[in-house]
């Protein structure tokens, strides 16, 4: 059987730019979740090994990892300036706001829209190039999209 695929979305154009100074998608509640090459990835990036990263920043379960929250924020890894790892910051965050869900229903698209101030901006996006960002995302978290029969 093959892995379900992105929908094309909704939308018949999307716009999208990041905006500088904007950290909005990290303020949000919610887990961020974090693949097995992202946490080698950021243990490299602060300059530790992947078992002591692990253990001081990731709650391992039997089909996922995350970040801990710390209290009062979201992220261990944002700080005022923005994320402080940013060149290795996990999957979900680079493919934001390009997710499946978001991308699949304009509704959700929208909602996002109301805290994502890039969304909506910049040139056009090719539906092509965002689709292949979804699947990435969807690839990465397999636990976060399975299909019920
Ligand atoms: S890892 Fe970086 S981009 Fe991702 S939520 Fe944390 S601060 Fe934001
Ligand atoms: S909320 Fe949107 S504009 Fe702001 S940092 Fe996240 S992706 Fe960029």
């Amino acid at each position: 059987m093959s892995a379900p695929k992105t929908r094309r979305p909704e939308m018949e154009s999307i716009r999208f730019t990041c905006q500088r100074g904007c950290i909005n998608c990290c303020t949000q509640e919610g887990r961020i979740y974090i693949t097995e090459d992202d946490l080698v990835r950021a243990a490299k990036f602060v300059s530790m090994t992947p078992k002591a990263f692990e253990k001081k920043h990731v709650v391992r379960t039997s089909h996922e990892l995350r970040f801990r929250k710390p209290r009062k924020k979201q992220c261990p890894f944002l700080v005022a300036s923005g994320c402080s790892i940013h060149p290795a910051k996990p999957t979900q965050c680079r493919t934001f706001p390009f997710w499946p869900e978001l991308l699949e229903r304009e509704v959700e698209w929208n909602e996002a829209a109301t805290y994502c101030p890039g969304i909506g901006q910049g040139p056009l996006i090719q539906i092509a190039a965002a689709m292949e960002i979804a699947e990435e995302q969807r690839s990465a978290y397999p636990h976060m999209y399975i299909v019920e029969a």
